[in-house]
């Protein structure tokens, strides 16, 4: 018998569990994060192990999901969609994979396949003939709920679907998500109709999804990848996961990009991989899912009642995590902006501690009603430094401290203006702000001199050594000498990644001016528009309006710039100083067939609608187009293709029948 206390924190355990999973799963408004939420499972995963009387039929730990709401039709899965179980470290993926390898009595390496978790929820889709036919939510497994006209909105999933292998009957199974601008188009939407923003992508895509009326959902671009099949018929002769993918993108259904096939190592490589670039993707993933590639593998692996033994999910470490505000710093950024940094108590977030964290603007300190020894929540992502996302205002102190905008500016004293939501130091003498641009130019987003970190400018700015652009290009190893716990090898390595530095691309070089409104992108356009420095500097703001992609406002920036002589001596002394700016070479080609080509659609093909190859090419970066020009690059044709047939073939265009067609929107 388990004592009191486990059997009482047990019920406790599943209490809580069931609370979470009511508005996770069918409230779309969680109470916790999935940290949290992953925390109590393991506690009470731990516990029935110890204790397996305890272990209820119905423990959260044997059921997947939340239940099925009553709005929505039923829809039976056959087979059930099951949950997965999780690892957290190396370490434990090997242990599954030493489980796997045992029950196949296998005595060399196994092959699986690794995908992205997406953080979206789960659906079936049937098609019937290859017709679109039915939609469902995964609900509790067994039973979901019926979304087949919410999820016909969806634009990546076909009505029809095409190729030579379409089966009679296709039950595919995959996450929809929604992706990071939609997100943030939907929320502002909803904030300017005073209505609550959703909390985080995925509850934004399940509660879009889970909609009465369909109108709703249209209205909201939800995005799809499917990863999985239910039952085909007749069987196809796909064996193995990769396999799968190639069948799915030929039948025309949306499938991650990313992904990897081979044995453990690459498993491991292609984590890492994910886990410090996904702030590079526009959609949330909150892991990675590893699963054994050999479907007959598979089948002898076998499942439990929530979760197949063949797959897992590793899951990334949190990116968020609770602490306080110990004191809260104000920077002056390089155009003079006065950001609000809050010092923090130090924080472990997903494997890094964290001691600062950015609480933007005022009117964001105000919104979040911010205070000095508030506790907050702090959010990590990628290599942007960290914000304070949310005040914990029932745990507020009574020393909290409320914090005010400045009135002068903290690094010149000089009076600040306010505009809009910013608070600016305008003096163009501010040391503050001098130091900055400093920095950005040696840094990663300027000319990314490798080995000159924030600190050394600071210091060399301080010792009145570095105090223009040009400076950094006429430091010895002398200079570096003075400087503090500046050991020989480390001066060597600075001088060298300077000189490094000395020739640069035109768009680096442009970049690294900290022009306003000018990034790596604009940087880049207006670069391959000009071709050479001579060329950029002899540009008027007309002639930099004329090239695409540069507005009024980048245009009027740039032009200033070139023609303050205040300006033009920043880059003369750079020239001097000995940097050489090369020309910018011409882009590279498209690196897909379609991207950037037009395309014309005639006849009728056999396996989809004249609309849907047009929605491949559009998704594949081409364009479609009604009538055969000269500028057209192929004409698709169909059959009983007419007068644009003949016309193509009098201009001499590429004509693609059918199959060509479909190999190169798969290629
Ligand atoms: P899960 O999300 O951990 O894993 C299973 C799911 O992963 C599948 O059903 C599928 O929807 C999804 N998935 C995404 N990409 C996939 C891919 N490439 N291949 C296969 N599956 C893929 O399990 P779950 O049962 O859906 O939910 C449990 C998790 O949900 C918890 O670990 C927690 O993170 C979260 N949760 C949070 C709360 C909360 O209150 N914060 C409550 C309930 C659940």
């Amino acid at each position: 018998m388990a004592p009191e206390r486990e059997t009482k924190r047990y019920e406790e355990l599943v209490a809580l569990i069931e609370r979470y999973n009511h508005h996770y799963y069918e409230l779309d408004s969680p109470l916790v994060d999935d940290a949290e939420y992953d925390a109590a499972m393991r506690e009470l995963a731990a516990l029935e192990a110890a204790h397996p009387e305890l272990a209820r039929e119905d423990s959260p730990t044997r059921r997947v999901g939340g239940a099925r709401s009553s709005t929505f039709g039923e829809v039976r899965h056959d087979p059930p969609m099951l949950s997965l179980g999780n690892v957290f470290d190396a370490a434990e993926l090997a242990d599954f994979d030493e489980r796997c390898r045992k029950l196949l009595k296998a005595d060399g390496s196994l092959v699986y396949t690794a995908e992205l978790k997406f953080d979206g929820l789960a659906v079936e889709i049937v098609y019937r003939d290859g017709r679109y036919a039915q939609g469902s939510t995964r609900g509790d497994g067994a039973t979901g709920e019926d979304v087949t006209a919410n999820l016909a909105t969806i634009r990546a999933l076909p009505a029809r679907l095409a190729g030579a292998r379409v089966p009679a009957y296709l039950s595919v199974r995959g996450e929809v998500f929604m992706r990071h601008d939609e997100f943030e188009r939907l929320n502002a939407e909803r904030l300017a109709a005073e209505e609550p923003p959703f909390a985080n992508p995925r509850n934004a895509a399940a509660g879009s999804l889970r909609q009465l009326d369909t109108g709703v959902t249209a209205s909201r671009a939800l995005d799809i990848a499917l990863y999985g099949i239910g039952r085909i018929d007749p069987p196809d002769s796909a064996h193995g996961q990769g396999a799968l993918f190639d069948l799915l993108s030929e039948l025309g259904l949306p499938v991650a990009e990313h992904r990897f096939r081979g044995e453990l190592d690459g498993v491991v490589a292609f984590y890492e991989r994910w886990r410090d670039g996904r702030h590079r993707l526009n959609f949330d993933i909150d892991g990675i899912v590893i699963k054994l590639d050999d479907f007959a593998a598979r089948e002898r692996v076998g499942a439990t009642s929530k979760a197949p033994r063949w797959a897992v999910a590793w899951k990334f470490p949190a990116k968020e995590a609770v602490t306080t505000i110990v004191s809260v710093d104000l920077q002056v950024g390089r155009t003079g902006v006065i950001t609000p940094v809050a010092n923090l108590a130090p924080i472990n977030i997903g494997g890094v501690i964290v001691k600062r964290a950015t609480l933007h603007n005022f009117d964001e300190v105000r919104r979040l009603d911010a205070r000095v020894n508030d506790t907050v929540t702090v959010k990590r992502a990628g290599d942007v430094i960290p914000k304070v996302v949310a005040v914990l205002v029932d745990s507020r102190p009574n020393d909290a401290r409320a914090i005010e905008p400045p009135e002068r500016c903290p690094g010149c004293g000089k009076e600040l203006a306010r505009e809009e939501i910013y608070i600016r130091c305008v003096n163009p003498a501010c040391p503050a702000k001098a130091l900055e641009t400093l920095k950005f130019f040696v840094s990663k987003d300027g000319m990314d001199i490798e080995f000159f970190g924030p600190e050394l400018m600071q210091r060399l700015y301080a010792a009145g050594i570095v105090k223009t652009f040009a400076d950094v290009f006429r430091l010895t190893r002398d200079d570096l000498a003075g400087v503090e716990r500046m050991g020989e090898k480390s001066a060597e390595r600075i001088i060298e990644s300077v000189r490094a530095r000395r020739r640069i691309g035109l768009s680096h070089f442009l970049r690294s001016l900290g022009i306003r409104n000018v990034g790596d992108h604009v940087a880049k356009v207006i670069a391959r528009a000009a071709g050479s420095l001579d060329a950029l500097r002899a540009m008027g703001a007309d002639e930099l309006m004329a090239v695409h992609e540069v507005g009024p406002g980048v245009a009027e920036s740039v032009s200033q710039f070139l023609a303050d002589p205040a300006l033009r001596a920043i880059v003369d002394d750079l020239v001097a100083a000995g940097v050489e700016v090369a020309d910018e070479e011409a882009p590279a080609p498209p690196a897909s067939a379609v991207a950037g080509k037009t395309f014309v659609v005639t006849g009728t093909l056999a396996s989809l609608s004249r609309q849907e190859a047009e929605a491949l090419i559009e998704k594949r970066g081409g364009r479609a187009a009604g009538s055969v020009s000269k500028k057209t690059d192929y004409v698709v044709a169909g059959e009983s293709a007419g007068s644009k047939l003949a016309r193509a073939k009098e201009l001499g265009v590429t004509v693609l029948d059918e199959d060509a067609f479909l190999k190169m929107m798969r290629d």
